[in-house]
């Protein structure tokens, strides 16, 4: 499905947010700008959403902040605060999200991270999420490469810390898989197979040997694919290792932000890999989620007695 431009995000946000009071703070074009790859429906969802939070804040209008926390939730799903987490779950979470992070960081020619957390959200235990900067129409070899490089960083990352491979890991190898299956495949960015298009994925068949079986190509293809599938994970996988390995003590430092902050942003990230300290918090929304999240946390003090 097309995907609006820039110009079409601003025109359905303006339609969208026609009948919602809106404080002088909040830009729609700035929004627009902060929101490509997002839908129609995404738009529409983010005005609700950001509407949704102001009214429970009992807001008169609804502010930027709103709209950045509603984005968060339209991208990443809705936090899933009252999950119980052990602190052994919650470390592994950490340091699998800080090597997707930390190889996306050290990568050139990929996405900007726009946010890493291990608070659950939707279906996942963290997340690192990618953000373009412009509306992006293709991809490059060297983009996808990056890619899947990316994607393996969280279990690679495990692996060097924590010495253990978790299910966790499971989507990021599909996705891999996948990514690497299509330039094969369907993008002709193999130099084994040459450019061409050897039949799009249908349903759950994603490996060569059952395109075989479905007679699409014959049987040494099939073999050739499997081997240039499983040539660009390793390679790739390998490259993500290397950065980890060499900046293990970034890794380090980042997985334990992740778990005093819960969550880093794009900013935050930087300045870590630069070696600068962390500004303190200055409430970059006020999400509902956080504020009870915050009362929790500095609830109990208790002073030793003798
Ligand atoms: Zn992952």
């Amino acid at each position: 499905m097309q995907r609006p431009d820039l110009k079409g995000r601003e025109g359905i946000l303006s339609v969208h947010t026609r009948k919602v009071p809106l404080a002088p703070d909040v830009d729609t074009k700035k929004i627009a700008r902060g929101t490509p790859g997002f839908s129609g429906a995404d738009l529409a969802n983010l005005v609700n959403e950001a509407a949704l939070i102001a009214a429970r804040l009992n807001r008169k209008a609804v502010i930027h902040a709103d709209f950045e926390y509603a984005k968060d939730k339209v991208l990443m799903g809705a936090e899933r605060r009252s999950m119980i987490i052990s602190d052994d779950e919650k470390r592994s979470t950490a340091y699998h999200e800080a090597g997707h992070a930390l190889v996306a960081h050290l990568l050139p020619n990929t996405d900007p991270v726009h946010k890493v957390t291990i608070i659950p959200r939707g279906r996942a235990m963290g997340l690192t999420q990618q953000l373009p900067l412009d509306d992006r129409y293709n991809y490059n070899k060297d983009f996808l490469d990056n890619m899947i490089a990316i994607c393996l960083g969280g279990r690679i990352s495990e692996e060097l810390t924590l010495g253990q491979i978790t299910t966790g890991a499971e989507n990021d190898l599909e996705t891999a898989t996948e990514l690497a299956r299509k330039m094969v495949c369907e993008w002709g960015m193999s130099n084994e197979l040459g450019p061409v298009s050897l039949g799009k994925k249908e349903a759950e068949i994603f490996l060569g040997r059952e395109f075989a079986q479905q007679n699409v190509i014959g049987p040494e293809t099939a073999i050739k694919i499997d081997q240039e599938i499983k040539r660009i994970i390793v390679q790739n996988y390998d490259r993500a290792k290397n950065l980890l390995v060499e900046n293990r003590h970034l890794l380090e430092k980042i997985a334990e932000c992740l778990l005093e902050r819960e969550t880093l942003d794009t900013e935050e990230i930087r300045r870590i890999c630069e070696g600068l300290p962390l500004e303190d918090r200055v409430d970059e929304s006020e999400g509902p989620g956080k504020k009870e999240a915050a009362k929790v946390k500095r609830a109990p003090v208790v002073v030793p007695q003798n």
